[in-house]
């Protein structure tokens, strides 16, 4: 039997009930056998069951009470993956869909994807299956403060700095940070995504749309095309979603879908600037649903319990959620004649949707690669805590312009040294993996 799939029993055998997990690892170690074939001293050191299995998992409760003034109990957790290349790094995500076994997957991801960025920042993520979703600011606040009353004795700027996810934006940050803050006396960039004035840093809300669409940018640049003039479907309606469109806009794409948990809209006519900062209100302010969109301009069609990958498009820009291109999705993308697929959302395509995929030609930019452009620019908003310093949007933007366009380059360099050009989901992995590897090694069995 080959390392490889050794390595992927063993995850198997540990954890047999942590289906996204299992698939996360596969996605990327069955693309990583040409690595062992030229590096067997990878093999010898263990490298693959070290990398699979967290440094330290923290489960705990999380009590709090409602406005009715009932208790609520949730679990938290924070998994710390791999500190290899730098301090713990990944958002928390608050959905009543998160578990150990989703964490996880997104906590893995998470070790390649910031190796992918070049700055020195290791892998985590953590969450809850709490929803923020029809509680009022208070409750949120109470919630917040209490998870962070058991996070904050394993957290620290140069240890493990969490950020935002699925249900966790802006508001939320603020109530972690000032609950850290309270219970440490210390004023530290030990999160990121922090608000504009209190550490944060400029275009860290726009950094992982604005950086899906820069990748987006370089691969139809490798093929002699460009986002102007093209149809895009994008799903999701949240904060990638919403910063995806807005620079697809800018570059004169025509954005004709975006969705939520419950649907999507079609709008034949494009959403236009002022349109998505109707939905931003929407979303962000008013916390609506997007179907009202349908109600609100004309032309527009509502599509309940769908999702946009039927709709005739040029690229799909899913910025959802996790295996949200599945098999059907997939075949009509390819019917439908889409030259690219830039992944904002942590592994949208299901493993049949890309075995269908890759088959066709299609562009296609994995997440770690595609979406680092968030983590990318928290690095930044680390480096501007540290040195108690705050750059302007323009130079936040063009490093992470320059970050994008690196990892491109390193994701098509890797896959053709490895004998695959243009397969950027065996480059982004081999590169990350390449580099978190090399680190291990040094530092010995630890
Ligand atoms: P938000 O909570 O801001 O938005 C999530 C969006 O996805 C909402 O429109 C939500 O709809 C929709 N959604 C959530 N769950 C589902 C589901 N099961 N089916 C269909 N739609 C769903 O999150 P983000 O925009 O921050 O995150 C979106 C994706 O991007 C996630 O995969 C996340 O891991 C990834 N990501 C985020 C980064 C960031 O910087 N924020 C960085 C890198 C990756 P509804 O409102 O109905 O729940």
């Amino acid at each position: 039997m080959s390392y490889v799939k050794e390595a992927f029993d063993m995850v198997k055998r540990r954890d047999p009930d942590q289906p996204e997990f299992h698939q996360a690892v596969w996605e990327v170690l069955e693309t990583l056998e040409p690595v062992f074939e030229s590096h067997p001293e990878y093999r010898d050191a263990r490298i693959l069951e070290r990398l699979t299995e967290p440094e330290r998992i923290i489960t705990f409760r999380v009590p709090w009470v409602d406005d009715e003034g009932q208790v609520q109990v949730n679990r938290g957790m924070r998994v710390e993956f791999n500190s290899a290349i730098g301090p713990y790094k990944g958002g928390l995500r608050f959905h009543p869909s998160v578990n150990l076994g989703i964490i996880k997957f997104l906590g893995f991801e998470q070790i390649l994807k910031n190796a992918l960025t070049t700055r020195p920042i290791g892998g985590g993520k953590g969450g809850s299956d709490f929803s923020p979703k029809g509680r009022s600011d208070m409750e949120v606040m109470r919630f917040c403060q209490s998870f962070m009353t058991e996070l904050f004795r394993h957290i620290g700027a140069n240890i493990d700095v969490p950020a935002g996810d699925i249900g966790v934006g802006g508001r939320e940050i603020g109530y972690l940070f000032g609950q850290y803050k309270r219970l440490t006396r210390k004023w530290e960039g030990v999160l990121t995504g922090k608000g504009h004035g209190w550490g944060g840093s400029l275009i860290r809300p726009e950094a992982t749309g604005y950086g899906q669409v820069y990748f987006l940018r370089e691969m139809l640049a490798s093929k002699g095309e460009q986002i102007e003039g093209k149809l895009c479907a994008i799903s999701g309606s949240g904060n990638v979603a919403q910063y995806c469109a807005q620079k697809v806009i800018s570059y004169s794409g025509k954005v004709i879908t975006m969705s939520d948990s419950n649907g999507y809209i079609f709008d034949k006519d494009g959403i236009d600037e002022e349109k998505l900062a109707w939905i931003m209100d929407l979303k962000n302010n008013r916390r609506g649903r997007i179907k009202e969109y349908a109600s609100k301009f004309t032309g527009a069609k509502y599509h309940e319990g769908k999702r946009p990958w039927g709709e005739n498009c040029d690229i799909a820009l899913p910025c959802a959620t996790q295996n949200e291109i599945e098999e059907k999705g997939a075949k009509n993308l390819v019917k439908n004649k889409c030259l690219a697929i830039s992944e904002g959302a942590n592994m949208p395509t299901s493993p049949a949707a890309y075995e269908i995929l890759s088959k066709s030609g299609i562009l296609f930019g994995p997440a770690k690669a595609a979406n680092a452009g968030g983590v990318a620019v928290s690095a930044l908003e680390m480096s501007q805590n540290a040195a108690f310093d705050e750059w302007t949007r323009e130079q936040v933007d063009a490093k992470l312009d320059h970050i994008m366009t690196g990892i491109h380059k390193q994701c098509s360099d890797a896959a053709a040294e490895y004998g695959d050009e243009g397969n950027l989901v065996m480059g982004a992995n081999i590169a990350g993996f390449l580099k978190v590897a090399n680190a291990m090694m040094d530092q010995g069995v630890v």
